[in-house]
């Protein structure tokens, strides 16, 4: 079937759907493949659960007028979302970066949600399915696309990009997240940069913080818009106010009081005001649009406790997110102490880079730290500040976390870790 035809049928269905478990009546099925199932062998059920297609890529299960056969169905997928995108013609900011990506995009969508009919990316997904799925949810009503893009090696951002055509694209920053896949941090710089290549090669618009002296340098020459804290001759003039308890700016005379901790953060609120008011969203609308958003899925958020405050910062970690989360947790009043969990994905790297965390988190202003995970395991400590266990089993039997009154807490650790397991142990 031609890409044409198969998308006036798509342009007849009601969404796109990958999962037989959340199929809605009119769907349109992509038996997609993964390492443990087979999409095909779902194509009938799907149909019986209501998908008005289901498009397959095994002859055998082509059994019915509702099946459309093709070579390869993720192909397919990713370039219907091409051909829809281009139908549309609306207009795509991307965003990629170490970290932030999603807090942004998400503050991002609340600033120009304000104007616009927006339609951004879902939770986290960024990557060759979850770039195509978005862009498929887009519809004529959608007067902006916001596309977050992950990846974790090189050549991601040059294929999401071919895809998705962004018109605006931000870099959150450089730092190091994934080094097994990028080889290191000059290929996270690298593979992150692939953005800008795009954008400067289609002549589109970057929006860049100046205050990243990266991101600086990567954009001497492209057509920028730019924010930066303290630094002159921006597009956008924001700065840094405070961090505690939350993050607080001040963006022309307004001052902005987010719901966001961490100082990290400055950045994200930064430039999702950068975008809104380059989208001509008033200036009382950007100011309410982040002072109402509130973190969920466990980044980030803050929870009171009978007895503990605890920051619980378990969706993710690596190196640069675990370092700016325990500078930040440094300046918190009280008793502090920290639930740090293994950082994933690092290679070679993964021993030293655990070393150095656990190096800076002895040296700052924090009571008590709780390593948990091998690599952690394996890191030189100071016994009287620190306890290691090698998993998150020796940690349960090892250490009475009920006893912990009256202390603010951090927990954080990468996503496999599953860290907010803690919180049920906390009073
Ligand atoms: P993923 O790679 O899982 O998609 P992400 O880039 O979307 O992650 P978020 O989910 O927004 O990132 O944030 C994850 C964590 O990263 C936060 O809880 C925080 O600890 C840290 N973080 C957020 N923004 C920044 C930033 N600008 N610089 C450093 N660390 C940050
Ligand atoms: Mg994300």
């Amino acid at each position: 079937m031609k890409l044409a035809d198969l998308h006036t049928l798509f342009l007849e269905c009601n969404a796109v759907c990958t999962d037989t478990r959340k199929i809605k009546s009119n769907d349109l099925f992509f038996a997609l493949k993964g390492d443990n199932y087979n999409g095909n062998s779902y194509a009938d059920a799907a149909i019986k659960s209501g998908a008005k297609f289901a498009v397959i890529d095994e002859e055998q299960y082509n059994t019915s007028s509702k099946t459309i056969l093709v070579e390869d169905v993720l192909k397919t997928l990713q370039e219907l979302a091409a051909f829809h995108r281009n139908y549309l013609k609306t207009p795509i900011v991307a965003l990629t970066g170490s970290n932030g990506k999603t807090t942004t995009k998400e503050l991002i969508n609340a600033v120009l949600s304000k104007k616009y009919n927006t339609t951004a990316t879902i939770g986290n997904l960024n990557n060759h399915i979850g770039v195509p799925l978005t862009l498929l949810s887009m519809t004529k009503d959608t007067q902006i696309g916001i596309v977050e893009m992950g990846a974790n090696h090189l050549k991601e951002i040059e294929f999401l990009c071919g895809i998705a055509h962004p018109d605006y694209g931000y870099i959150t920053n450089f730092g190091k997240a994934h080094l097994e896949g990028f080889g290191g941090i000059q290929g996270v710089i690298e593979g992150k940069s692939e953005m800008y290549n795009y954008l400067t090669t289609n002549k589109k618009t970057i929006f860049v913080n100046l205050s990243d002296a990266i991101q600086k340098k990567k954009t001497k020459n492209t057509n920028r818009y730019t924010f930066g804290n303290k630094t002159e001759n921006t597009d956008v003039s924001i700065s840094f106010i405070e961090a505690q308890p939350f993050v607080k700016s001040l963006y022309n005379t307004l001052e902005i009081k987010s719901q966001l901790i961490g100082d990290y953060n400055f950045n994200n609120i930064a430039a999702a005001i950068t975008i809104g008011h380059f989208f001509k969203v008033k200036d009382l609308d950007l100011k309410d649009a982040i002072e109402n958003y509130i973190p969920s899925n466990n980044r980030s958020q803050i929870i009171n406790q009978d007895s503990n405050k605890i920051i619980l910062d378990a969706y993710n970690a690596n190196p640069t997110s675990m370092q700016a989360a325990l500078l930040n947790f440094e300046k918190q009043d009280g008793k502090k102490i920290a639930i740090l969990g293994d950082m994933f994905e690092l290679g070679n790297s993964a021993i030293e880079e655990h070393q150095t965390i656990a190096n800076l988190a002895q040296s700052l202003d924090i009571d008590q730290i709780i390593f948990i995970g091998e690599n952690f395991n394996l890191a030189e400590t100071n016994t009287t500040k620190a306890i290691q266990f090698e998993s998150f089993n020796t940690f349960t039997e090892g250490f009475n976390i009920k006893s912990i009154e009256d202390s603010t807490i951090l927990i954080k650790g990468s996503r496999g870790m599953a860290l907010e397991r803690t919180l049920k142990f906390l009073p």
